[in-house]
């Protein structure tokens, strides 16, 4: 297999191409360096009937021999993780290791989320009565992801829907098509023709998937505003929705921490991936008493922290992974400029065309402007002072998101406490970013609907039968 050329879809256990073709940007120079293909209307229609005719066969496959045929799909893309890598490099912006991280971090999921089974059961078997209840697979599911972590998140969906029976559509964005593209050539060795197909294309085709009658089910991660249109366009025919959405996520940061040993965790927390994560610290709550050494150690790391290709052998942060996202972020930047906001910057951006945006700490602004009330999706992080622990909390629960938040102290019964009031899906205690498979990924409020991972996302792409025999 040539991961640098020959991007076709999947459909229908073919590779196929398209009449039109979109462009695939490497974000660390603006340069376009590869072509995906467009799907056509028709195509998605040839997608959805080949998803439609393997469901029978699929869903009367034993869940043994499923689960074996994902494991083995896990086991094909792992010793490829470094050439998949350095592609999603190019596509996505992310350094190297981290890229192939992901590959690998992704297969790891894959075999951990095999191994799950429902929790079918005969809940009665008695003189009079036999009650059984069992989880049956909703059919085709209509799979969408964003570009941010599009490996892990592509097989986040597929590996749980493909387990319990259901076959799949899934597209990627067309941002960072070429990485899912080459992983489903992989596993079209593998799978029965039909259960998994791929499709690429431009701005016209996710709205065309989820107003699509042939699909079951909307698996969807993406932001807030996106997600709200695919509910609005899935409601005609009422399809099972998981939305996997935006998040404005708080660290609330006791003066008891150690500094020098959670300053770098912090950073990372906040920065990682161009801070292109949505469950990335994107408010930081500092009690006043370490206010300021925090924030000078922190703009120390950001000093150090070198921003350029993630080609590039040094790197720890790549560019935002879009032009558009790339916009959308320097307008946060002039905003907080523009107002006179302490901005504090970071080591020097190549200036080349890519899509470079320097570590930037804004120095306690005021909670109403921009730079705190949005999810900025990039390296500008908001440092802002609290010295009452009710206040803070009220705070950091004033939004209409509610993904994940973080606590750091050494206190960990105030932490548990200050966890449990916290209105968001994920919460962690010195530490972050961490996601497990065998617990629920959930967003509270207008972060989500439903669930990823543990038995509560698998169990979104099933629907319960109860069977009542009187005897
Ligand atoms: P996006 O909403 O712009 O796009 C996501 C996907 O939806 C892409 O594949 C896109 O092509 C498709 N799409 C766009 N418009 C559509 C429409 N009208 N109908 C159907 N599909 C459509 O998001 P993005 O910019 O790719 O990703 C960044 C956002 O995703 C951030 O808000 C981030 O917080 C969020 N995110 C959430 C999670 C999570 O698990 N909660 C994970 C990663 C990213």
């Amino acid at each position: 297999m040539d991961l640098n050329a020959d991007y076709k879809m999947l459909i229908n256990g073919a590779l196929v191409d398209s009449d039109q073709h979109i462009d695939v940007v490497n974000p660390a120079t603006g340069e376009p360096f590869a072509q995906a293909p467009d799907c056509s209307a028709a195509q998605l229609d040839q997608a959805v009937a080949a998803a439609r005719n393997a469901f029978p066969g699929w869903r009367a496959t034993p869940i043994e021999e499923r689960a074996a045929l994902l494991i083995k799909c896990a086991d094909a893309i792992a010793p490829l993780a470094e050439d998949i890598g350095r592609l999603f490099t190019r596509e996505q912006g992310r350094p190297v290791n981290f890229a192939i991280n992901e590959v690998k971090g992704a297969c790891d999921m894959m075999k951990a989320v095999a191994q799950m089974r429902l929790p079918d059961e005969v809940v009665e078997d008695s003189e009079k009565q036999f009650v059984e209840k069992v989880h049956k697979p909703l059919g085709v599911v209509c799979a969408i992801a964003p570009w941010n972590f599009p490996v892990n998140l592509s097989l986040a969906k597929v590996t749980p829907a493909l387990l319990t029976g259901n076959t799949m559509v899934l597209k990627p964005s067309p941002f960072t098509p070429l990485c899912t593209l080459k992983i489903a050539e992989l596993l079209n060795e593998i799978l029965p023709a039909g259960v998994l197909n791929v499709v690429t294309g431009g701005d016209a085709l996710g709205p065309m998937m989820t107003a699509h009658p042939g699909f079951d089910k909307v698996s969807f991660t993406g932001s807030t505003a996106t997600g709200k249109k695919v509910m609005a366009s899935a409601a005609g025919d009422l399809k099972r929705m998981t939305l996997e959405l935006g998040g404005n996520d708080a660290a609330i940061i006791l003066p008891d921490v150690d500094l020098d040993e959670v300053a770098e965790k912090i950073f990372f927390g906040a920065f990682f991936n161009t801070a292109q994560i949505c469950v990335a610290t994107k408010r930081m709550y500092v009690h006043e008493d370490i206010y300021d050494a925090l924030r000078d150690r922190l703009a120390a790391i950001a000093a150090n922290a070198k921003v350029g290709d993630g080609a590039e052998q040094g790197t720890m942060l790549g560019p935002i992974q879009n032009k558009a996202q790339y916009e959308r972020v320097m307008d946060l930047l002039e905003d907080a400029k523009s107002k006179d906001l302490v901005v504090i910057e970071g080591a020097d951006v190549p200036n080349n065309g890519g899509y470079f945006v320097p570590v930037t700490i804004v120095d306690n602004p005021p909670e109403e402007e921009r730079v705190v009330q949005e999810e900025a999706f990039g390296p500008i992080l908001p440092m802002l002072k609290f010295n009452d622990i009710d206040d803070v909390i009220d705070r950091a629960n004033d939004s209409d998101y509610g993904l994940a938040g973080a606590v750091w102290t050494k206190d960990t019964e105030k932490a548990k406490d200050i966890a449990r009031r916290m209105e968001t899906g994920t919460v962690w205690i010195n530490q972050n970013l961490m996601l497990r498979p065998d617990t629920p990924f959930a967003g509270h409020k207008q972060s989500g609907f439903g669930a990823e991972f543990g038995m509560e996302g698998i169990l979104e792409y099933t629907v319960p039968q109860v069977v009542m025999m009187a005897k």
